[in-house]
């Protein structure tokens, strides 16, 4: 087709926060309140319309709504839509100098998801087919933010992941004394039983003799793997960790460039990469990294935005498990995920797969272009 017909006539960005049911919490970010969420709509010549968007655990949201509508939107006007991994490498190089791997990832995934559903559209398929057509049913597993819970309530949250048909969950770690922790872990294994899958997420919370001490104590309780243990930029402390015990380490939400991951897998002796397409340049990065993972003969998973990694997830051969995620997304959307014998399914719908309702989103509404 010709630029006539798919250049990028119109752009428009939104800026929403969306209240959480209940205050989340996990061992760095603190209490989560709301979430943002930040739309970029990209409407071609000839009418042909994609939705794109990136979320943020509450802070920042702003900034990239900015990076989007005062420095990015000029730029993208009248350019060919098709052009997709142009634009990717056009907007990686134009603002690498203020942004590499911060906001400007974050940014960049807005635009490339509505360019993939401008694609997807075009020809009427669903992304999980388009992107490669593996597996429509993917593995998966209920990500709780449950630091803040009582043993109780915690395991409560786990036991209506169990009711919802979850076969695997996560919880978070990363108490002031390890020793709850551990306690914790030993109270949620006893109650999801010995077949379900288990993992647990210290949000880079530990310090390398840390997360080597409660590791070693929770190895009898097999668990799937030990997620962000130490901070994100310590790639030869998760090597270390990883030879200290046996349970197998992740991560991937707090990288934020195809590089990042290369040095990861190169030093920091992973079980599992956990890409993001809300920050690591959307579905165009997110893909690179799930090649990358596949060339190194490593399982590819997600982190947040389920809505939309169900249809990654279920593209690749060398799928793993897809995080469904706490912060609710998809009851903002017409088509909220779904759970079949233990897994989730990729929509069959044309685009992206994630089609938000406008009507229960509005009232969150608080900048747009
Ligand atoms: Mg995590």
């Amino acid at each position: 087709m010709t630029n006539e017909v798919t250049r990028i006539e119109a752009i428009d960005v939104e800026y929403y926060q969306v209240p959480l049911a209940e205050v989340l919490s996990d061992a760095k970010h603190g209490d989560h309140t709301h979430f943002e969420l930040i739309l970029m709509r990209i409407r071609t010549a000839d009418g042909c319309e994609g939705v794109g968007y990136t979320y943020t655990g509450g802070k920042g949201g702003r900034a990239i709504y900015s990076l989007l509508n005062d420095e990015m939107k000029p730029l993208l006007l009248g350019q060919n839509s098709t052009e997709i991994y142009r634009i990717w490498d056009q907007l990686q190089w134009h603002f690498h100098y203020v942004g590499r791997g911060g906001l400007l990832s974050f940014a960049i995934s807005a635009v490339d998801i509505a360019l993939w559903d401008i694609k997807c559209n075009r020809i009427n398929q669903p992304l999980w087919q388009v992107a490669g057509g593996v597996n429509q049913h993917v593995d998966c597993y209920a990500g709780g933010i449950d630091l803040n819970f009582s043993e109780q309530k915690l395991l409560a949250n786990i036991q209506g992941y169990l009711d919802r048909g979850f076969e695997a969950v996560k919880i978070k770690v990363g108490k002031a004394d390890y020793k709850e922790d551990v306690r914790r872990v030993e109270a949620v294994r006893n109650l999801i039983g010995p077949d379900a899958t288990f993992m647990v997420d210290a949000n880079y919370s530990l310090t390398q003799e840390q997360a080597i001490r409660f590791s070693r104590a929770i190895e009898h309780c097999d668990i799937k793997w030990f997620e962000e243990p130490t901070i994100p930029d310590d790639y030869l402390g998760y090597g270390k960790i990883s030879d200290a015990t046996n349970i197998p380490l992740a991560m991937g939400e707090n990288l934020h460039t195809i590089h990042e991951f290369t040095y990861a897998i190169a030093q920091s002796k992973l079980g599992f990469l956990q890409p993001d397409a809300s920050n690591i340049g959307g579905i165009t990065g997110w893909l690179q990294v799930a090649q990358l993972a596949y060339a190194n003969n490593l399982p590819v998973c997600s982190h947040g935005m389920h809505e939309l990694h169900v249809s990654l997830l279920a593209s690749q051969p060398n799928a793993g498990f897809l995080e469904v995620h706490s912060f609710p997304i998809d009851q903002y959307t017409t088509n909220p995920l779904k759970i079949v014998n233990g897994k989730a399914v990729a929509p069959d719908i044309p685009g992206t797969g994630v089609v938000f309702d406008d009507a229960l989103l509005t009232p969150h509404l608080k900048m747009s272009s």
